[in-house]
């Protein structure tokens, strides 16, 4: 099966000149959505893991089906703000300006096996800043995993002292 069938590309979405990756029509598919799953998962080699961490809000779908599949927990990675309890923050500049990502304080103990999980790797910016907020709380990193990387960018380049395994390029 080739997902990249289920894998719409929307023109100046959601500003100008972005290419958007969008992949409801792959979630929207019975059998892409489970053969998609199951692939992600294939990407994980070493398969004791703690806990998968999700980011907002795409990467939530597949984040807590990994983490069902690795018997580990989810947690997620949300834009400031958003989540209820204590947090800890990380900024990260955008192509203009700066974002902000938060984790609850308790979200990863200490030596715990992390899988970092996002749809689309794009300049790596996210991921990056994901990575240091699970450290900050002693996590240790195991892969990071996409969906999709868009090679172009060179965003695994801002991850290079990690596993990045991603299941479709463009
Ligand atoms: P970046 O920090 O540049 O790697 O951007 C990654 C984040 O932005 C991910 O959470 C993606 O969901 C989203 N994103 C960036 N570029 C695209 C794209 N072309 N299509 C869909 N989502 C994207």
């Amino acid at each position: 099966m080739d997902l990249k069938d289920y894998v719409r590309d929307i023109k100046d979405f959601p500003s100008d000149g972005i290419v958007f990756k969008d992949v409801t029509p792959l979630l929207g598919n019975p059998i892409a959505l489970k053969f998609a799953a199951e692939a992600l998962l294939a990407l994980v080699e070493n398969q004791k893991i703690d806990k998968v961490v999700g980011m907002e809000s795409r990467g939530f779908f597949f984040a807590s089906m990994l983490a069902s599949e690795l018997k580990a927990g989810f947690v997620p990675v949300r834009k400031s703000g958003k989540l209820p309890y204590k947090t800890m923050s990380e900024a990260f500049s955008l192509e203009y300006g700066t974002d902000t990502l938060e984790i609850h304080i308790d979200g990863i103990k200490e030596g715990e096996k992390v899988l970092v999980h996002d749809d689309v790797l794009a300049t790596g910016g996210t991921a990056a800043a994901v990575c240091k907020l699970v450290e900050r709380l002693g996590g240790e990193i195991v892969q990071c995993n996409f969906l999709i990387e868009l090679d172009f960018l060179k965003g695994s380049e801002k991850l290079k002292n990690y596993s990045v395994k991603s299941l479709l390029h463009y």
